[in-house]
């Protein structure tokens, strides 16, 4: 059988398989558009679709095509223009997807949906109550984006809609937004910060499952909006799509929404044309590194918060040598608060420079791949074991014990680390981290054995 005869028969075997609408909805004109090294590319109409098969159907369809083949095959889902296109209303994909679904549920009121038990909030969303007007030194530099943050706050909607703030990483962009939120939220506005990784996640979790319409309601009922980082959803298809109709849904009705990037809209190359110019709409600022002065009052304003005692001296060597950003410059000042406690003395130039020399001096920069292959390697598996579904005890202990030390010793976030992992979500990695966390609390064995595969890792860098 060629590749084209193989997945017809494996089409027309999953028409029988699966239950009707699933079928119509999501595979019915899917083509197989080529085969690159085993794996089958399979183009379907639209990214929900694309979506859906990818994360509910893969192994159901996978299976069938490795029937028809007699052989193991790997499946790509692309989305191909050509495709005759199952009718979506342009505006609402995912009202339509819900009803897609499940046709049963299309008649259940949106409270009845959303009284079944959900998942609590995110915990990303949660806010820093640090982050606040009051505790960001707003210098010349900086005097313009502080002004217009503040504006935004005390009449959310009204002046600058969107408010669209970028620049490079720890110069408070998130303390900003978070301002923002801290602010609105204490006049009992209804606010959602979110990173738009969270949002992503959020909303792949709610098409799997069938939560899109409280999804929607959850995002579109508030009266400010705030996403950070949203360099991240450049080339999400779907999540841009989504992300589009919440803004359209929100700007409709006047409700304020607020963005972070690492860079200017124009400069996110792999955003859609249409939230580009969306983003470019309203007013976009840019935060600038703190000259010295800024960093000398910051850290003024630090000491005094702490109640810490610094002489000049060692504030302007502070500032001078931890310039990189704001970060930076609380990593520093948190190790010589630390200091200053533990020894209980006003901190002495000598171990001043010695903090902020420790600071810089080059940490172990051992990668996913590194730890994935040295864990799998102490407990007899290969790091393939560790990446595939399999969930036999002993692999899933390495995985567990691999995800935890990832977090610890590599600088990678929660999703990095799951996508290294195959795939797995954020939240199982965070599962997996708290556990091992809380297990070496009690035993000693595995305290051994993380203690070994962290020297061994240390030492073959
Ligand atoms: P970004 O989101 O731009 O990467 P953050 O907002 O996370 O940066 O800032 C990093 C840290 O520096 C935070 O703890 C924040 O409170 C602090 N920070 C940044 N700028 C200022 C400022 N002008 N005044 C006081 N603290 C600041
Ligand atoms: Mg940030």
């Amino acid at each position: 059988m060629n590749p084209q005869e193989t997945w017809k028969s494996a089409y027309h075997q999953l028409e029988l398989q699966l239950e009707r609408p699933t079928f119509e909805t999501w595979l019915k004109g899917a083509a197989l558009l080529n085969v690159e090294e085993g794996v089958f590319v399979i183009g379907v109409g639209n990214t929900y679709a694309r979506d859906m098969l990818q994360l509910r159907l893969y192994r159901t369809i996978r299976r069938a095509v490795c029937d028809a083949a007699g052989e193991t095959v790997e499946l790509r889902f692309e989305v191909c223009q050509n495709l005759p296109e199952p009718e979506v209303e342009a505006d609402m994909p995912l009202f339509r997807l819900l009803a897609q679904q499940d046709p049963a549920e299309v008649g259940v009121p949106l409270h009845k949906q959303i009284a079944r038990p959900q998942r609590p909030e995110l915990p990303e969303s949660e806010l820093n109550p640090r982050y606040t007007f009051d505790r960001f030194i707003a210098a010349k530099e900086n005097e313009m984006v502080y002004a217009a943050a503040l504006a935004v706050a005390e009449r959310p909607a009204s002046n600058y809609n969107p408010f669209f703030i970028y620049g490079g990483v720890g110069l408070g962009k998130t303390h900003l937004l978070q301002a923002i939120a801290n602010s609105c939220q204490s006049r009992g506005l209804r606010v959602i910060y979110v990173p738009s990784e969270a949002f992503t996640n959020d909303l792949v979790d709610s098409i799997r499952n069938r939560t899109t319409a409280m999804f929607r309601e959850r995002y579109r009922s508030v009266d400010v909006l705030i996403v950070d980082d949203v360099q991240f959803i450049s080339g999400k298809e779907s999540t841009q799509e989504e992300f589009f109709h919440t803004f359209n849904s929100l700007y409709t009705y006047n409700k304020q929404i607020v963005l972070a990037s690492d860079r200017h809209p124009r400069e996110l190359e792999t955003l859609e044309a249409r939230l580009r110019s969306r983003f470019e709409g309203g007013l976009v600022m840019d935060v600038q590194p703190p000259t010295l002065e800024t960093r000398i009052a910051i850290l003024n304003s630090w000491a005094r918060e702490k109640d810490i005692s610094l002489t000049q001296h060692v504030t302007e060597m502070l500032a001078t040598r931890a310039k990189a950003n704001v970060r930076e410059l609380e990593g520093v000042f948190n190790q010589v608060v630390a200091t200053a406690q533990l020894t209980g003395h006003k901190l002495t130039m000598d171990t001043a420079v010695e903090i902020v020399e420790g600071y810089h001096r080059p940490r172990h920069h051992i990668t996913l791949a590194q730890v994935l292959d040295t864990t799998a390697k102490h407990y007899g598996f290969r790091a393939e074991d560790l990446i595939g579904p399999r969930r036999t005890g002993a692999i899933n202990i390495a995985r567990q014990v691999a995800m935890y030390l990832s977090r610890e010793i590599t600088t990678a976030s929660l999703p990095q680390i799951g996508d290294a992992f195959g795939g797995r979500k954020h939240s199982t990695v965070l599962h997996s981290c708290n556990k091992v966390a809380a297990d070496l609390l009690v035993n000693p064995v595995l305290q051994t054995i993380v203690k070994d595969i962290k020297a061994r890792l240390i030492k073959e860098q």
